[in-house]
């Protein structure tokens, strides 16, 4: 009851006070328990306006920027997409509330296996996951609708552009470690358009067509 009336609050203040107007992505993030994506510890501040802590150094990004990356990706019902940098598994949730499938790509073990038992307990049957470098991205269930990477990455890696469907779109921070842009491409039959969506900050897209793991 608490969490509910925090979750409502943040969507409220946080969501669509700064102008995120698709009701599909408001409805998603009304409904996912955003606080069982945190530690017992920082459940009273997971409907904060900020990012949070999930261990090994990474983080559950800020509501705001869930909400602006779900919508940029202007996803429909039937739509399959690609998520690089499972995390806490939180933002995957908000997209399989709103896409037919989702597959996403976690490198570090841990995290692989604690968001993949949440996504079962939770019943998120939609969500596919896996435990590798997602800088190649997932060829065999290639092409998607949507791709998300939720890294900064130092260039957009041709790897995942090029498992992106005709009419499909893709958002990614690119940048260098401090701070990053918030890259929207779509692919049409003529070729890729770009657009900057903005500043924003990630933790490092570490892999073979990323950063390195230093
Ligand atoms: N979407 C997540 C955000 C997690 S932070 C959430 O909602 O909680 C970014 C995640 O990307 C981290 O867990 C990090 O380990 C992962 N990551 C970084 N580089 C990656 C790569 N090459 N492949 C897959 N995951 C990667």
């Amino acid at each position: 009851m608490k969490y509910d009336r925090l979750r409502h609050d943040m969507v409220e203040k946080q969501i669509e006070a700064r102008g995120i107007a698709d009701p599909d992505v408001l409805k998603a993030m009304r409904k996912v328990p955003r606080h069982l994506f945190v530690s017992e510890a920082l459940m009273d501040q997971a409907y904060s306006d900020y990012p949070l802590p999930i261990g090994e150094q990474q983080t559950i990004s800020q509501p705001f920027i869930v909400a602006e990356m779900t919508q940029a990706l202007q996803l429909s019902p039937g739509d399959r997409v690609l998520e690089i940098g499972t995390g806490s598994g939180y933002q995957a949730a908000i997209l399989a509330q709103i896409a037919f499938r989702v597959y996403t790509i976690e490198r570090i073990h841990s995290l692989y296996v604690r968001a993949r038992k949440l996504f079962d307990q939770l019943g998120y049957h939609t969500i596919v996951t896996r435990y590798s470098d997602g800088t190649s991205g997932w060829k065999d269930e290639s092409p998607f609708d949507a791709i998300i990477v939720t890294a900064g990455a130092p260039e957009v890696p041709q790897y995942l552009v090029n498992q992106l469907a005709v009419g499909g779109r893709m958002v990614i921070p690119v940048g260098d470690q401090y701070a990053q842009d918030l890259i929207k491409l779509v692919r049409d039959e003529k070729g890729l358009h770009q657009t900057n969506l903005g500043g924003c900050r990630f933790v490092k897209l570490v892999g073979e067509h990323g950063w390195s793991d230093q």
